[in-house]
């Protein structure tokens, strides 16, 4: 009997064309194959030979083609004819768009540049925006990270070099413990899944350190439910445990920590808690071998940890007795501290003994000579298997800084920092605080900047205070509110704005960022800010112009609107300059370019940047004789040089007799070509006995030099004992002229302190814990990363609307069922909201998905959508500023140190409610300069 089957092709041609380059879908930067068919998009693939996906793709990569065909995509310039949030907007060319801007900028850069503040959200060309904004001369320039993750970054800088994500990652390849805190699953997405998967498969513990089991947790071996900001009592406390059994590492601690370096302990010197320096200014340890000072780095040096030394009747003890006493101490005890983490002592015992366990009775080698840059030579590679990731659960909370900085000791007491097993820096990481720039902030009219805007501080001398000892930048970064804001605060920038402290500006410039929604706390307040007119019926913000590729709730607000183009239709550079996409194996950066044509009047926001400077004449952006210097983003790429040999990208450079090579090189016309010839990459590896230390290892250094990461060899020890916190914490206390004002002493004087300590979350102490028992906290779906996810009709029906997750104990105790509405209250405003029950919870936590919810009107949506009708933010409960207190100021809702917005420190009250039919607040629909997208998404690629 024959069969009758039809004949299917099984393997159908599904396009004509492969285009390689890189995904935008999340921050990750995934390396994809886009199939073209007829000139179209076609369908999306990870690219398998790329460094950070290796072939993965997620949800969200896949949906790229619903990103790019997007009925919310804006279609050309726009100027605003009604008022402020009404959506009544002109089309205007793009020569009126920028004659427009440069009319209202030129005078701005002419006569007081600060009153331009620019600042761009999850833009991934900070090195080129901050040019921008050097070249104009404003001190208001930054980014996100502010209210992102700036603890993490800030943290991990001062006190190893790097952290994670872009900085490092665990040695997912030979880790056999894996402790992850606070990570949600939208910072490194496919690396982390993909890490998790190998790791598991070896047989390697995964510990989820969480108040919320979803995603990475949900799939860890062992999930600890921690209460919200008390991450730092937890991992102070196992070092307590770790320290009092001795299970630390005293040999790595010695050679590779300034835990040697002696500090002044005279209660009477202007340098108590300061290093002991030599006359070159070298921080100084007691050589074992001679029993004698000796610098840190000298030739030779076996640094000591326990040796006091004592001249002219000061005592100097090494920094490690000082971690011994704070550490070993009873606050410290899991008994003093358990309660409060929401967690057992017995189980904070556990989890130390077993890091313990793992570091040490289950140490790995690695058979790779390496020589230190004392000049020892060690013949092995010793490993720590135990390796930490961390993210903004622990980083958004108001003891952030301190928090990130536990957890890096932790880290770096276990040795388990840059050596196999352990935690793994990406290249051009590991770079200390030293190494980077210090801010700038002197503006001269119709000149640069005095220097690039962000950077690191290291004392009081570093701050950007005016002769008044007022803030310079309008987000106030730099300034005694909080010192080491090393990315800037942008959530403070219309807000300052608003209020005209310290001054009033003229144009706010933005990029990408969703202010009048999900990018800000205190949301409707924002609005207002945005819209508020003086007693002369002028707008209090005087312009605002924005860019962004979608009609997001942000365009309503803005007078004049830029139309940026989807990722598949620009260039892009994923630079060692800015963010890159290194490996700890491999340094690599990456391009995006226009696998399609835009088919809008619309540009890459970039290219307009370089034809905006250009008009205003803007250092860097012309020639000598005025012309335009780059012709677009395409051409900055290949023809910008930002040190000798140095260039935005490293790959396809060319060397001597017009050879290629990665790293330094002369400009090569055809640098993009190769990119996109070599997959829209360039990827070099790191040599074998570079693998590891290598802060410490002299190879690595070499090859950092000569790779460009810098310009000549600077090994350092990782700075436990943080000297610049040692440093503002002293001008509180009295100590040299520049002084913070009275009121903000004793805030610097608790919380700077140069060794991590941990105090309560500020919300704590601002409300009322018994009217306010439960923490409130959000996280970013897998399948969504921005609020741009909420548009795409592939991803919305994953996430359509965004219940607030009850655990067990609260959902029983206000007889919740499911269906159930809530209203929810915080010391700041009321929500409207669905609940749904989720045990994996800590019993004291509620918490909702990020970014789902929708203002009506926005982003093309239905205005019944789900997402604007039962999707809700819970920004509406949180203020910029704290409650007030009755000292007659309102303090900062943010870490005192960075200035990161302290988003989980939120704490609220919540009651079931009978009004059942729509989530509140519910702001009044958006007039969207685009209309609704269709009822079904259609398109055919090919015949
Ligand atoms: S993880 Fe991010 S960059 Fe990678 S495929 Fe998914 S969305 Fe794209």
């Amino acid at each position: 009997m024959s069969l009758d089957q039809p004949a299917i092709d099984l393997s159908p041609r599904v396009s004509d064309e492969v285009r390689k380059t890189t995904c935008y879908m999340c921050a990750c930067r995934c390396g994809i194959n886009v199939h073209m068919k007829d000139g179209k998009v076609a369908y999306i693939e990870g690219n398998k030979d790329h460094p950070v996906n290796k072939g993965v793709l997620c949800a969200k990569g896949s949906a790229g083609i619903m990103q790019h065909n997007a009925p919310s995509r804006l279609r050309a310039p726009l100027k605003r004819v009604g008022e402020r949030g009404s959506g009544e907007y002109e089309e205007i060319s793009w020569e009126e768009a920028l004659t427009l801007a440069t009319e209202w900028l030129a005078p701005i850069r002419a006569n007081a540049p600060e009153k331009l503040a620019f600042f761009t959200g999850r833009d991934q060309s900070q090195s080129f925006t901050s040019l921008w904004a050097q070249g104009f001369g404003t001190p208001n320039y930054a980014a996100h990270g502010g209210f992102c993750s700036v603890n993490m970054a800030a943290a991990g800088i001062y006190t190893m070099g790097g952290a994670f994500w872009e900085f490092g990652q665990p040695d997912w390849d030979r880790t056999k413990m894996v402790m992850i805190f606070g990570v949600a699953e939208d910072h490194d997405s496919n690396p982390i899944k993909m890490g998790i998967g190998r790791a598991k498969a070896r047989g390697a513990k995964i510990v989820g350190v969480n108040p919320i089991r979803t995603g990475y947790n949900a799939v860890a071996d062992d999930w600890v439910g921690i209460t919200p900001g008390t991450d730092g009592l937890f991992i102070l406390s196992m070092i307590h445990c770790l320290m009092k059994a001795g299970k630390i590492d005293l040999d790595y601690l010695a050679r590779f920590t300034n835990a040697s370096v002696l500090i002044n302990e005279d209660p009477k010197s202007d340098q108590r808690g300061q290093f002991l320096r030599d006359d070159q200014g070298q921080p100084l340890v007691i050589d074992r071998a001679t029993g004698k000072l000796a610098p840190w780095n000298g030739v030779g040096v076996e640094p000591d940890l326990s040796k006091t030394h004592r001249a002219k009747g000061i005592t100097h003890r090494p920094a490690f007795h000082l971690m011994a006493e704070k550490y070993m101490s009873d606050d410290y005890a899991p008994e003093a501290v358990a309660d409060r983490c929401g967690l057992t002592p017995a189980r904070i015992r556990q989890m130390a003994a077993e890091l313990a366990r793992v570091a040490f009775d289950e140490a790995i080698t690695v058979d790779q000579p390496w020589t230190d840059f004392r000049g020892k030579h060690h013949d092995r590679m010793i490993g720590r298997p135990v390796s930490f990731h961390a993210m903004r659960g622990i980083s958004a909370h108001s003891n952030g800084f301190q928090t990130c900085r536990a957890l890096h000791v932790l880290q770096i007491i276990l040795g388990s920092v840059e050596t196999p097993g352990g935690m793994r820096f990406k290249p051009p990481y590991p770079k200390p605080a030293t190494a980077h720039p210090k801010p700038h902030g002197k503006v001269t009219p119709g000149q640069a900047l005095d220097g690039p805007h962000l950077g690191y501080v290291h004392g009081p001398e570093d701050l950007l205070l005016d002769e008044n000892d007022q803030p310079k930048r309008i987000d106030k970064a730099y300034s005694w509110e909080n010192p080491m804001s090393a990315h800037g605060l942008m959530h403070m920038v219309i807000s300052n704005a608003h209020a005209g402290t310290p001054y009033k500006i003229d144009t706010l410039f933005m990029y990408m960022a969703n202010m009048s929604w999900n990018s800000s706390m205190n949301t409707g307040g924002v609005m207002k800010m945005l819209t508020d007119k003086d007693e002369d019926g002028e707008y209090v913000i005087p312009r605002i112009i924005y860019s962004d590729a979608y009609s997001s709730e942000m365009i309503a607000y803005a007078d004049l609107i830029l139309p940026d183009t989807t990722y598949l239709e620009r260039h892009d550079c994923i630079s060692l300059l800015d963010r890159p996409i290194c490996e700890a194996d491999a340094v690599a950066d990456a391009i995006r370019w226009p696998v399609v044509e835009p088919d809008r009047d619309v540009r890459g926001f970039q290219s307009v940047l370089c034809e905006l400077g250009a008009r205003l004449g803007l250092p860097g952006f012309v020639n000598e004789d005025g012309s335009q210097k780059y012709a677009d983003y395409a051409d900055y790429i290949t023809h910008h040089i930002r040190r000798p040999g140095i260039g935005p990208l490293a790959g396809f450079r060319l060397g001597e007799n017009g050879k290629m090579q990665g790293g330094r090189g002369d400009v090569n016309e055809a640098q993009l070509d190769n990119y996109i010839s070599n997959g829209g990459f360039w990827m070099e590896h790191v040599p074998a006995e570079c693998s590891y230390y290598k802060p410490f290892n002299a190879a690595y250094q070499d090859w950092a030099v000569k790779l460009g990461f810098y310009d000549v060899v600077q090994p350092y020890i990782f700075q436990i004992y943080c000297e610049p916190l040692r440093k503002f914490q002293a001008a509180a206390e009295g100590i040299g002229t520049r002084q913070p004002p009275e009121h903000l002493r004793d805030q610097i004087k608790a919380t700077m302190d140069p060794l991590p300590i941990w105090y309560a979350p500020f919300e704590d102490s601002s409300v009322d814990p018994d009217e306010y028992p439960i923490h409130a906290l959000t996280q970013r779906p897998m399948a969504m990363y921005h609020s741009w996810g909420t548009q795409n009709a592939w991803l919305r029906q994953i996430h359509g609307h965004n219940p607030l997750y009850l655990p067990t104990a609260i959902w029983e105790q206000h007889g919740f069922a499911e269906g159930d509405w809530a209203k929810v209250t915080s010391a700041h405003g009321s929500i409207v909201v669905p609940v749904a029950h989720q045990a994996s919870l800590n019993a004291h936590t509620i918490w909702t998905w990020n970014a789902i919810g929708k203002r009506k009107g926005a982003w093309a949506l239905d205005t019944d959508a789900s997402e604007a009708n039962k999707g809700f933010l819970l920004n509406h409960l949180i203020h910029e500023l704290l409650p007030p207190k009755g000292d007659g100021l309102r303090w900062a809702n943010s870490d005192p140190i960075t200035g990161q917005a302290a988003w989980f420190d939120l704490r609220v009250k919540i009651e079931k409610t009978r009004e059942t039919n729509e989530a509140k607040p519910a702001m009044p629909p958006l007039k969207s300069p685009v209309p609704q997208g269709p009822e079904t998404l259609v398109w055919k690629v090919g015949t």
